[in-house]
């Protein structure tokens, strides 16, 4: 028998999940509660089709929980939560705006029991258009538009590869090291222009060529084709594009000391930790690199507005990776797993 919505529940170890049908569009709603230890449940909303309502809701949860380990290795004072809108199809204009009002008159129901943002197949104008419904929109706080969450992811990653640098080099001076960034999209090209201005020297590549030849012109660097990347020498690859772009084929290959960039899901499977730190190759978590977006409008809710103010708070991530990597060193272990401990640790679940 396949996975049911029962079983799931019954078997997850979180606080609990929200369920609801949107009959007009045909639409499954899940919001999984994970875990409320550090602060309120944040984390984002997913559109998308599946296959049935049982794998809708296991998603939810796993993103949920991965929300949870995220914000607690990050030391930082929310909870694990998502949302998952399980669509049938295609949904734009007034059916999809009477399924967020839906969805934001849910969210009040729950009364700031879950905070909730931008995440694959949703989109600033949907939060947008949600702020309107409900005040529990993160970074929207008084009906103001949720900005671009990724100029603050690259300042995140650029503070990552900052404390990576530093922690293998033993001098936090970007000067005179190389950087690839793959991916010059939304945080990969403001992520290039951190390094270029930090003194790095920067090497771009996206499947779309001229883009990466522009923003190498704009960094005063060069661009590799895409097929390149795995065997281009650098100091640090920073992947800002797609996921499990680190496995078991590509990690023989590799030319670089030290990875960090804000793609999800950089490993393809968790023993890929493992062959990095055999290879000697040091590995930032990218669930911890990559939430400078998050950390920033968990900011905003608490009534930082200011922008400068907002980047300086988002470089705590420096210092919260900086422990994760000690702590690594001290056990000769992977950052994934001192990342864990620490969340554990932190969440007091040891
Ligand atoms: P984006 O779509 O704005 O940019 C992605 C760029 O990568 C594009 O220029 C695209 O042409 C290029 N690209 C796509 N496939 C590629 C490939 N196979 N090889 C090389 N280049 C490729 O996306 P983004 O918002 O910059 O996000 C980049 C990554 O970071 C994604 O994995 C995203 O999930 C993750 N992330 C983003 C944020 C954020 O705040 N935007 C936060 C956390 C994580």
């Amino acid at each position: 028998m396949g996975i049911t919505v029962e079983s799931l529940i019954k078997r997850w170890d979180g606080l609990g999940v929200v369920m609801s049908h949107h009959s007009e569009t045909d639409t499954w709603i899940f919001v999984a509660l994970h875990d409320e230890t550090l602060g309120r449940p944040t984390g984002g909303c997913r559109l998308k089709s599946y296959g049935s309502p049982a794998l809708a809701l296991r998603d939810a949860m796993r993103l949920a929980q991965g929300m949870t380990w995220k914000w607690a290795a990050m030391g930082y004072g929310y909870g694990g939560g998502k949302s998952v809108l399980a669509v049938s199809g295609p949904l734009e204009g007034e059916a999809r705006r009477s399924l967020f009002t839906h969805f934001g008159r849910l969210l009040n129901g729950l009364g700031g029991a879950y905070s909730v943002g931008e995440d694959l197949g949703t989109t600033r104008a949907d939060m947008s258009f949600l702020a309107t419904v409900t005040p529990y929109v993160a970074g929207a706080a008084d009906g103001r538009q949720p900005p671009d969450p990724s100029p603050f992811t690259a300042v995140g990653v650029h503070a990552g590869i900052v404390a990576c640098v530093e922690h293998l080099f033993g001098s936090d001076s970007l000067a005179g090291r190389t950087v690839l960034v793959e991916g010059v999209g939304g945080v990969g090209r403001p992520l290039a222009l951190l390094l270029a201005r930090a003194g790095a020297s920067v090497i771009t590549s996206d499947v779309d060529e001229d883009r990466a030849r522009l923003v190498a012109g704009e960094c005063g660097g060069t661009a590799v084709e895409p097929q390149r990347v795995k065997d281009t020498e650098c100091d640090v690859y920073a992947p800002c594009a797609v996921g499990a772009t680190v496995n078991g084929a590509t990690i023989p290959g590799l030319r670089c000391r030290i990875i960090a960039g804000s793609a999800n899901n950089q490993l393809e499977t968790p023993e890929d930790a493992e062959r990095l730190h055999e290879r000697g190759i040091l590995y930032a978590p990218d669930y911890v690199v990559n939430g400078g977006g998050a950390m920033a409008f968990g900011l905003m809710e608490e009534g930082i507005t200011d922008e400068t103010e907002l980047k300086t708070g988002v470089q705590r991530i420096r210092s919260s990776l900086g422990d994760i990597l000690r702590e690594a060193d001290a056990a000769d272990t992977s950052p994934v797993v001192a990342a864990d401990r620490i969340a554990r640790r932190v969440l007091g679940r040891e």
